[in-house]
């Protein structure tokens, strides 16, 4: 029965026949639907299994076997229910043709077929599909032939079966089996081609490959569109020679000798351009070449990018820290940043020259706690507490995160205002200002403040306090002294015969005379809680706090004493001499009901006693409730 074999083995021929041209075929069918490509591959199985039809072994007269179970199971396995149709309808319609005795078993069995092939694709629904998957399908397909052969032979069975059965059988397997390898490889290879093809056209890039010569051999649709063309294909050929500006050409050449040379593993550059509406736009450029199996160049690859924005971003940066730098190295002020642990992150030259002794010490990466222990050192800054500088450096290093102004004093004498900003990103910000001529004025303005406050109180004449400061004087002493219980006296003199003195001298002996006894008055007050004041004129007063009269007399014969033996002439008066009267009022501790009036009234009540009474003497009263005292 060689036959039998070399027919079927014909027929697998056809069979991979038809199933390798449908592989190839495939290939170029891009852009067809999913149905049209069913209906095809269902036309294409079907002519395979007409094809094996006619060449199929007639074992008995009208009734043949071949190859078409093949086909037909494979269109409905990969080609789904309108491939298995198509197929299906033609291989029928053929057999049809054929007619004699197998013709209704050939119709039965064409439509068995088909059902395997479609009853197969349901089982293995979403799961990819396997080879073993086929070899079943061909098996069953085989056993529907034997079972079809039995049914209608009318030989004897065991010679039928061992003939053709088992060639059939076995071939039917394989066949199926390859056509199924050969159909799965052809999915796999179109389905890669497809998702390469699809990301090289749709890149954002521009991805190009080029020959040898520099020809465009692919390029992506956007490198095709920004060229002018409607399809990438239209591109393929072409150089950049016919493409751009013979310069410009000319250097994308340069480039591509030195890859395909095998000079330059790789190129990069940046180009920029003015593109249709004016504006400009950056491009970079990355070539590498291609190599073959063997090793050697064959083409190169390249793509270009669009980095306008970064570009510009990166100017823009680069810009911005220009101005900054600038600016923070010509302003005046010294600028600082620490970071959170208290390191030196940056700072200008100003910042530096503030510090004449620790600016070396200043570097960015140097800790505060060092440059403070070096100021200390050093002497730098004399506003450091001499005890316990520990201390000081750690109340600044804490400080360093809380907003705060300071001035310092320097040891040449300059000051320096210090200001502390903490940021948002935990770092500070110190800015200092050399501020000496500010704070100069500041201190000298302060100094002559306080000489204005004192000459308001001071009597320019005598240097004693005026009559302005001895009434706020009275006011406040009387007060405090009832507050303690204790006593309070008050002097008041009176220069004898004074008029007579300015009359016979004159009026700057007069005053000089005046600047005598207040000396003599200043003299004879020894606590530093006693206050001296000219009242007016040749009149003076003393307020003695916690004096008791007799004290106070003896104050006030002292200070009469004194000026009546330093013998001031005064030829015309009797005496002979310059003297004083003295009146005296204490409130002694037991009288707390206290007015300062009512002090200085009693006070004049006994200068007006001692002047009545022949002048140079001391009258003194206490003041006890309603009933006054003679001292
Ligand atoms: P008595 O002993 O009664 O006090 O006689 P007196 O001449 O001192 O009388 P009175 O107290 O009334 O005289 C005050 C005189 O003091 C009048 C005025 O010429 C003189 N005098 C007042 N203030 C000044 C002053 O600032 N300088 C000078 N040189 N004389 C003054
Ligand atoms: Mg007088
Ligand atoms: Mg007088």
């Amino acid at each position: 029965m060689t036959s039998t074999w070399q027919i079927l083995i014909g027929n697998v021929a056809v069979v991979m026949l038809v199933v390798f041209g449908w592989g190839y075929a495939r290939s170029r069918l891009f852009g067809l639907s999913g149905a049209m490509r069913g209906a095809l591959f269902g036309a294409t199985m079907g002519v395979g299994a007409i094809a094996t039809m006619a060449m199929s072994v007639e074992f008995e007269p009208g009734m043949y076997v071949d190859m078409r179970a093949t086909l037909l199971v494979v269109a409905g396995l990969f080609g789904g229910p309108l491939a298995a149709v198509i197929s299906g309808l033609l291989a029928l319609g053929w057999r049809i043709g054929m007619g004699g005795a197998g013709m209704v078993p050939g119709i039965v069995v064409i439509t068995l077929f088909v059902l395997v092939g479609l009853v197969g694709r349901l089982l293995i629904g979403r799961r990819r599909t396997k080879v073993w998957h086929c070899l079943v399908a061909g098996g069953v397909a085989a056993l529907v032939w034997i079972g079809a052969l039995v049914a209608v032979s009318q030989g004897p069975i065991v010679p039928l079966l061992l003939n053709i059965s088992v060639p059939q059988m076995l071939l039917n397997v394989v066949a199926t089996g390859l056509a199924g390898m050969v159909v799965l490889e052809a999915r796999r290879r179109s389905a890669e081609r497809d998702l390469l093809a699809a990301a090289l056209a749709q890149s954002p890039d521009f991805n190009y490959i080029k020959d040898r010569h520099g020809r465009f051999a692919a390029v992506n649709n956007t490198v095709a569109e920004f060229n002018g063309f409607t399809r990438p294909a239209e591109m393929v050929g072409k150089t950049d020679f016919d493409l751009t500006t013979p310069e410009r050409a000319s250097m994308l050449s340069a480039h591509e000798r030195e890859i395909l040379s095998g000079e330059k593993p790789r190129v990069d550059f940046e180009e920029l351009f003015v593109d249709k509406s004016g504006r400009e736009r950056w491009f970079s450029t990355s070539k590498v070449p291609l190599h073959n199996a063997a090793g050697q160049i064959i083409g190169l690859a390249g793509v270009t990018r669009d980095v306008t924005v970064d570009k510009t971003l990166r100017q823009e940066l680069v810009e911005s820290r220009d101005t900054l730098s600038y600016a923070l190295a010509e302003m005046s002020d010294g600028l600082a940043m620490f970071d959170a642990e208290g390191r030196l992150v940056f700072c200008n030259e100003q910042y530096r020259a503030c510090f004449p002794h620790t600016g070396r010490l200043r570097q960015p990466g140097a800790y505060l706690r060092d440059i403070l222990q070096a100021v200390v050192e050093t002497g730098e800054q004399i506003t450091v507490p001499r005890h316990n500088p520990e201390a000081w450096i750690d109340a600044i290093v804490a400080n360093l995160a809380v907003e705060s102004e300071e001035e310092i004093n320097l040891f040449d004498g300059r000051w320096l205002q210090l200001r502390t900003r903490p940021t948002s990103s935990g770092s500070t910000m110190v800015v200092i200002a050399d501020v000496t001529r500010m704070k100069l004025a500041e201190l000298a303005l302060h100094t002559t403040t306080n000489q204005l406050k004192e000459l308001v109180r001071t009597d320019s004449l005598t240097d004693l306090l005026n009559r302005r400061a001895f009434d706020e004087a009275i006011e406040t002493e009387t007060r405090r002294s009832a507050r303690a219980g204790t006593a309070l006296s008050l002097l008041l003199v009176d220069v004898d015969h004074f008029k007579a003195f300015n009359d016979r001298y004159g009026h700057p002996a007069g005053d000089e005379c005046l600047r005598l006894v207040s000396q003599h008055l200043k003299a004879s007050i020894r606590r530093p809680t006693d206050l001296a004041a000219r009242y007016g004129g040749e009149e003076f007063t003393a307020i003695l706090p916690d004096t008791d009269a007799e004290s106070a007399q003896q104050i006030a014969e002292a200070f009469r004493r004194a000026l009546a033996e330093s013998r001031l002439p005064h030829e015309s008066i009797e005496r002979g001499y310059v003297t004083a009267s003295v009146g005296v009022a204490t409130y002694p501790p037991e009288n707390l009901h206290r007015d300062p009036l009512e002090l200085v009234r009693t006070a004049d009540e006994a200068l007006y006693r001692a002047k009545a009474a022949g002048r140079d003497r001391v009258v003194g009263t206490r003041i006890i409730g309603k009933d006054r005292t003679a001292a």
